[in-house]
């Protein structure tokens, strides 16, 4: 049980609407921020009857006091700010590039104000992308990363990355209690089968029958996490009073064509794979080192690939469905 009011900036995006249901499921009171470029009305929807839940059509960058005052909230009242706005597809994030930067930068400076004259405690909803492709394998978060400044990543890396850089000023310079977690490759229900990731497109295409379109030869390594342990990470790292940054993903490493010929087994499905161009600066290789995480938040991820496979699988057959 909790009383906490938390903010969630992007809370109507994939994990965002996640932890709005985990965090109205042990009692808190949550203002859900979304502009709704990227994320979906419906992912939240079926919480505007619960008591305590808020839903604010506002842009991160947009929000002031005045603002949520105008939108009938209390600022004061606001306990925990989350910051997870932001497209996160490398296929959104390219098409929505000027917008990307602008809700890294603007966006996490905007709700770090708001924290600061609210003292609430701020989390900020990084990326194991401020790794980029890297050198140090498995990833600590006292590695700096191999981040390519002018290529098409970098409007997500590096709004990332100013993002952890002004989320350390206000730290340093306000005293600002905060926060910063890198969020490693996350999967499950509510991910838009159009977004572009790797699960959703080899999930959707084995349903259809469709070839897998694995990009390279297949060997470049991904960590992927399902997205209620996310959630606990997060709500583990909003509770606490600590710093980080703390990585959170699942450590167990495959290469993306195990992860196409898993998808096949799990689907049942008989599609083939068809290679298709590598595009440019894609990491080679990702996999999270959490012993901070356990060892501050006493965190670590439960479910099994298999088994969160299987969940996603269900829930985007149903959204194929409809
Ligand atoms: N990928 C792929 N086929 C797809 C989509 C992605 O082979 O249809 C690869 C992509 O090149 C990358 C990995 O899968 O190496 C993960 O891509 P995703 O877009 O899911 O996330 P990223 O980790 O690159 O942000």
């Amino acid at each position: 049980m909790s009383d906490l009011t938390v903010l969630i900036a992007g809370g109507a995006g994939f994990i965002g609407s996640h932890l709005c249901d985990a965090l109205v499921e042990r009692g808190d009171g949550v203002v859900c921020v979304d502009n709704l470029i990227t994320g979906g009305r419906r992912n939240v929807s079926h919480l505007d009857d619960r008591p305590g839940f808020r839903f604010v059509d506002c842009d991160v960058a947009a929000l002031t006091e005045e603002a949520l005052g105008a939108a009938g909230i209390d600022p004061s009242t606001l306990d925990v700010m989350v910051n997870l706005a932001s497209p996160a597809s490398p296929r959104d994030y390219r098409a929505l590039p000027l917008e990307t930067l602008h809700a890294g930068s603007v966006g996490t400076t905007a709700l770090l104000e708001l924290a600061r004259a609210t003292s609430a405690r701020f989390v900020l909803g990084s990326t194991s992308e401020v790794y980029g492709d890297p050198h140090q394998h498995p990833q600590v978060e006292t590695y700096w990363g191999n981040v390519n400044p002018i290529g098409e990543r970098s409007v997500y890396d590096e709004a990332k990355r100013f993002g952890e850089a002004v989320t350390s000023a206000y730290h340093r310079r306000h005293e600002l209690d905060c926060a910063i977690v890198r969020i490693f490759n996350t999967y499950g229900p509510r991910m838009k089968l159009d977004d572009g990731r790797v699960v959703t497109n080899f999930v959707g295409q084995a349903l259809r029958g469709e070839p897998l379109t694995v990009y390279g030869d297949g060997s470049q390594t991904r960590s992927l996490c399902y997205v209620d342990d996310l959630v606990r990470g997060l709500m583990a790292t909003i509770d606490a009073d600590s710093y980080g940054p703390y990585n959170l993903g699942n450590p167990i490493e495959l290469t993306i064509l195990e992860l196409a010929g898993l998808v096949l087994e799990l689907t049942g499905s008989d599609s083939t794979a068809v290679k298709l161009p590598l595009p440019a600066d894609d990491p080679h290789r990702r996999r999270p080192d959490i012993t901070r995480a356990h060892a501050d938040l006493g965190w670590e991820p439960k479910v099994g690939l298999r088994e969160g496979l299987l969940a996603t699988i269900e829930s985007l057959r149903r959204d194929l469905d409809t």
